[in-house]
């Protein structure tokens, strides 16, 4: 997908630097009622109806932005919700249809378009089994009432002129979790949803949005009684821009009040280890085969969907809950805030105590930009090594398996395993069906929800094969190549023992 800057970009990230500068100047209860207003009025440009309708599809927005679901509170003002913010239930669904903000789409799945040539074969009309293509005026026509959907008259037409017309959600959910309710307004049916948040970024309405936890970052950095670590994604690189280094982000990051930052790809050694021995183990067992656990979609999909081989999927946690398991075993009290490309890491936080917010890159770049930050121009520089070039490369579409590859491959066991990986929601559901099935050859299987892994998570604001490429020029700096080498994250993982499973 392409991470293009739109106009509902643009919007949301004037939403989140507002909401961090109230946050950081004590305003927020004074000055949020304001905000909707301050976005829109009747002088700035508008995209809907007027500036009425815009003010209260911001109102939705900034709830989610403050963390809240907006049903839940739709009868609560934004200055109430702002007073009595840490007292309020945070949001547990993460990703929601704004109503207000949904234009109910068309759903009349095929329409002949303006192409149609009223040509004297009609294959169209010839094509639909039920006659409900009727020609009038010189144009044919679809009568929605007979229509069964089954596109023959689209394969028929040789102008190309009939559009099968899908709402952009629906055509981005792969599970089919996104459907128009009795008012044509979409609805996600959360028994279904696997988090995948691709129709976060696909509604050109800006209908489909993930609650966030700037302001509650934001509150904890403030607090001097706080130890606050970050714990950085392995696709960080590159996300603020080629310029600026992983040792400067690590810098900034301490300049705004994080106490310690870490390499999730430390958490990603420590779960390599240990999954290339449960591979192993399991297989020895006699188990046909066995599935990465760490994308939660990816492990949503297979609990949802493929129940029949949810007992395959590994029990090794994912790196963000490794790395916070660890540190949260030395240090308590200390808060951990995963810093991601990812909404579904939203959703698997909600079930760890480990972890006590995520931000995605674009939210923390906005909180950078309201304290005033600039990356491009930042000159200090931290050193930052914590993690093997294998960690590192979990960051993309292969990465795991790759690394576990190379563990058995220093044990001399690599002969045993067949691997395959596979990325992206509609790849990994044909994957998973072949694996049901026993048509696909191989006996581990890495499935990641994103296109091309984590750099293509929703989150993230750069090209993903650009973020791969610096990734992995990244990774060939690291300390040691093999995560075997990285004898810290051995240590770790051996010294947590059963907490490194889900
Ligand atoms: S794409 Fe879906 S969510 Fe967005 S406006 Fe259309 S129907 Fe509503
Ligand atoms: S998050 Fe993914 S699975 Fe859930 S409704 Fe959106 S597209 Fe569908």
């Amino acid at each position: 997908m392409l991470n293009i800057v739109t106009e509902l970009t643009k919007l949301k990230r004037r939403i989140y630097i507002s909401l961090a500068r109230f946050t950081l100047k004590d305003q927020l209860v004074e000055k949020v009622e304001s905000l909707p207003e301050l976005l829109a009025n009747a002088d700035t440009p508008r995209y809907r109806c007027c500036e009425y309708k815009e003010q209260a599809i911001l109102k939705e927005m900034i709830k989610l932005a403050m963390g809240f679901d907006p049903e839940q509170y739709k009868n609560m003002s934004l200055i109430e919700m702002a007073k009595q913010i840490d007292q309020l239930e945070s949001d547990k669904r993460i990703i929601h249809v704004l109503s207000v903000a949904c234009d109910r789409c068309p759903i009349d799945k095929y329409m002949i378009t303006d192409a149609c040539r009223n040509c004297v074969a009609h294959s169209c009309v010839s094509a639909c089994p039920r006659n409900a293509i009727v020609i009038i005026q010189n144009r044919a026509y679809i009568d929605q009432g007979k229509c069964i959907e089954c596109g023959r008259c689209k394969v028929a037409c040789p102008f190309g002129a009939i559009l099968e017309n899908i709402r952009p959600c629906e055509r981005a959910c792969a599970v089919d979790a996104i459907k128009a309710d009795y008012s044509r307004q979409a609805s996600i049916d959360y028994e279904k949803c696997i988090g995948c948040g691709n129709c976060v970024r696909s509604c050109p309405f800006g209908a489909i949005e993930d609650s966030t936890q700037i302001i509650q970052v934001i509150k904890m950095l403030k607090d001097p009684e706080t130890k606050v670590n970050a714990i950085i994604a392995p696709s960080f690189i590159g996300q603020f821009g080629a310029k600026v280094s992983p040792g400067k982000l690590k810098a900034a990051l301490v300049e705004i009040g994080f106490s310690e930052v870490y390499e999730v790809a430390l958490g990603a050694d420590m779960v390599a280890l240990n999954e290339a021995h449960e591979l192993v183990e399991r297989l020895e067992k006699g188990q046909p085969f066995m599935t990465s656990s760490c994308c939660p979609s990816f492990l949503s999909l297979i609990q949802k969907y493929f129940p029949e081989i949810a007992d395959k999927a590994s029990t090794t946690v994912s790196p963000m809950i490794a790395l916070a398991r660890l540190l949260k075993k030395t240090d308590p009290e200390s808060k951990m805030v995963f810093i991601g490309p990812c909404i579904t890491k939203k959703i698997e936080a909600q079930k760890e105590k480990d972890i006590d917010a995520v931000l995605t890159f674009e939210e923390l770049g906005c909180i950078l930009v309201s304290m005033g930050i600039n990356l491009a121009e930042y000159e200090l520089e931290e050193e930052i090594k914590d993690a093997s070039s294998h960690g590192r490369n979990f960051a993309y579409a292969g990465g795991v398996a790759n690394v576990i590859r190379e563990i058995l491959k220093e044990e001399g066991k690599e002969n045993l395993i067949k691997f395959a990986h596979v990325d992206g929601i509609v790849n990994c559901k044909e994957a998973l069906q072949k694996l049901v099935e026993g048509k696909l050859d191989c006996n581990f299987l890495e499935g990641m929800g994103c296109e091309g892994g984590c750099v293509g998570g929703p989150g993230s604001m750069m090209n993903s094969k650009i973020t791969t490429r610096l990734v992995q020029k990244f990774a060939d700096k690291a300390r040691w190549k093999l995560a075997l080498e990285n004898k810290a994250a051995e240590e770790k993982r051996k010294s947590l023992a059963h907490a490194m499973e889900r």
